[in-house]
Formats: C-alpha cells, structure tokens, sequence
C-alpha cells in the first residue's frame, strides 16, 4: 500500500459505501435475532427489515409489500427469466447483463441500434411474428455505456400484446428518476451495492397481484417468494441507502457528473482525435463514458492507470477480471478489435474535481510516455 489516494472511477462496478450505511451497519451487527423469531431479539429484526422495505419503496415509488429481497440483482434476475421461461415466450434486449442473457434459459434477442437504444421496429416484429404471451427484458440503464432506454415507448408498445415486461432497473437508480408507479414494468430489479449500499443485497420489485414463480424454495420468507433467513444487516444498509437516494437532487448531482465527464472526454479527445466516445448522441446517465479507441491495448492502458492509483474498468466488471470483447459494444455494430479496446470510467457520489483532475494528469502521463 502507498500513501498516495487512490482515484475510485469504476462506480458501476460497485460503488464505495456511503458513511451513514457503514455506521448503520455497524451498528446493526451488535444485534442477534432471527427475523421470524416471535421473540423480542427476533421482533427487532424483522422490525429493521420492514423499515428497510419501507424505505426501499418509498425511493422507488411502490408499496412496501410491492418489494421482495433478494441476495442480488443477478437473483432477481434470475428469478423472472427462469420463473417465467416455462410460461411464456422470453424476449430480451442484446445488451443486457449477464444475468438476463445468460440465465440459463432459451431467449429471442432485441437488437440494438448503432446509438445503444432499443430498435423499437425489431422489437415490435419480434412481437407481432409470435402470438404466445411473452416476457420482455429490457434494462433502463446501460451499465456499460450509460444509455438510457426509451422505456415510455417501449411500455406503450407492449400495451399492444400479451406481454410482461421486466427491467433491469440497476443502473437506473440514483442515476435518473424512478417512479415504478408509473413506470409501466411488472417487475423491476435493484441491486445496493450501486447505490452506496452493500454488496450481496438486491430487491425484485414487483406489481400487485403478481405471483412470479419462486426461484429457492424453503421457508416461508419474504411472503413465501424468496426462502432463507434474510440477511437483515445488509437490508439496513440497503434502507439507508436508498433513503439517501431519496433525498438527493438526481438531476443536479447528474449535471455535476456530466460536467465532469465532459471535462474527461475534451482530454482524451485532444490526445486520441480518434477517440469514440460510445453513445455519445444518445440519452446517457452523467455518470458514465465508454470509449473506444482502435489499435489501443485497453488492457495495458488499464494496468498503467492502476499503477498510477486509478481505477477503471474494461467494458462491464462482470467477467471475473477479464477484459472481453464486449458483447454491449459489439451489439452496436463495433468490430471485435474495437469492441476489446474500450474503457469505461464511471463515477458517483464520493467523486471530486481533484479526481478528475488526476485521472486526466495520470492519462497525459501514461499516453506520453508511449
Ligand atoms: N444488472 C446490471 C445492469 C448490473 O450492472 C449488475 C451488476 N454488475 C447486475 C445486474 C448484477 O447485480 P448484482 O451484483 O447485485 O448481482
């Protein structure tokens, strides 16, 4: 370890935690009980799970019973393609994560257009080839490229046929507004750890009267929809952060990081002319720049920035370490090549201008001495 700060540019991989959550926590794993213990220990817990929920609901826009714990969004995830893949036809947008396009069940791919948004045309051919109802997944936020879909369209397109609708909504909280009240989904998902909250915690949010099968069967937690004694100290740290969420000016604190992204992409700019700056024409969380430069090892570039105490990221983080070409950037029509020489820098709460004023003098530094 040095002295020096490090510079923390990778908040879509995982954000750090916010102080308040860390001393809630803390607090909280002084207290012993099992939250369907009828005891007074048990009570308190239950009591701290259902403040949690209330919390949750109240950041996001529905009723606390609306809102189903789970260990992550790649749960949540999980539990709608899968719960649903035996019912229901199963659509799903080309750049989702992982644990939406993978999850192990037999899905029709939405294409994307060049610009990262949804290709409502493809979509809606999909839809009209197929009279089974159907499932579609598609996120609210890009966790890669930052690009906000057009989700109002994309609902009053399915207005039109049998159809459910999930949405990734990870990326999307804290990041823009989010009102699942009037939203349109049946189901969302979240996940705390990009949220200032702990890692290892996610909710499913879902409409009422909705029943989506179960993922992991045993007791009766969670309204019977998700089995296993609940991990109360990180559902408290989930509460306070979305409670802090909650309170904050989305939209100004956007403007912030927007203008601290632009700042970023004027000096990669002026040293790489070449630089594309992914989605850049699209609708964007402030947060969040991908680029691409061809015929640039992204991965030396990331190991370099590393050694001079900045982090970042190649594509998503999702592939244990890994940089990959990334299936996001190739879904908008990148070439392999390009696709792998990308980077993606992403911020939050804790970022400040002496960040971004180091990460642009460590990349001055680096691309000088190539
Ligand atoms: N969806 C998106 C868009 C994500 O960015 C992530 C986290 N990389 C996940 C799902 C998975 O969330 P979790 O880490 O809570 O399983």
């Amino acid at each position: 370890m040095t002295d020096k700060k490090r510079i923390y540019l990778d908040y879509n991989a995982t954000t750090p935690l916010y102080p308040t959550v860390i001393e809630g926590m803390a607090s909280a794993l002084q207290h012993t009980g099992n939250p369907s213990s009828i005891h007074y220990e048990g009570r308190q817990s239950r009591k701290m799970i259902e403040q949690a929920r209330a919390q949750i609901a109240k950041c996001v826009g529905c009723q606390p019973k609306q809102v189903i714990f789970t260990s992550g969004a790649t749960e949540a995830n999980n539990m709608i393609l899968k719960g649903y893949a035996p019912h229901r036809r199963i659509l799903v947008s080309a750049i989702e994560h992982p644990s939406v396009l993978h999850s192990g069940v037999d899905v029709e791919v939405i294409p994307v257009l060049p610009t990262g948004l949804i290709d409502l045309d493809a979509l809606k051919r999909l839809l009209e080839s197929d009279s089974r109802p159907t499932l579609v997944s598609i996120m609210m936020v890009n966790n890669e490229t930052g690009t906000i879909q057009p989700i109002e369209d994309i609902v009053a397109l399915l207005k039109n046929y049998d159809c459910l609708f999930h949405s990734d909504s990870v990326q999307a909280l804290g990041r823009i507004p989010l009102d699942f009240s009037t939203m349109g989904a049946n189901f969302i998902t979240l996940s705390a750890h990009k949220i200032g909250g702990p890692q290892g915690i996610g909710a499913l949010i879902m409409a009422q009267g909705l029943n989506p099968p179960k993922l992991i069967h045993g007791g009766g937690q969670e309204r019977l929809q998700r089995a296993g004694t609940e991990n109360v100290i990180a559902i408290h740290g989930f509460g306070i952060a979305a409670s802090k969420i909650a309170a904050e000016d989305i939209p100004s604190f956007q403007e912030k990081l927007k203008n601290y992204r632009h700042q970023i992409e004027k000096a990669l700019k002026a040293s790489y002319p070449s630089i594309i700056i992914n989605a850049c024409d699209s609708p964007r969380v402030g947060n969040t720049l991908s680029i691409s430069i061809d015929g640039l090892d992204t991965s030396m570039l990331l190991i370099n920035l590393d050694l001079e105490g900045i982090s970042v990221s190649a594509g998503s983080a999702c592939s244990s370490g890994s940089v990959h070409t990334s299936h996001v950037l190739k879904a908008m029509g990148h070439t392999d090549s390009l696709a792998k020489n990308s980077l993606r820098i992403s911020m939050g709460w804790d970022t400040t201008q002496q960040d971004i004023d180091a990460f642009i003098e460590a990349w001055g530094n680096i691309i000088g001495r190539q």
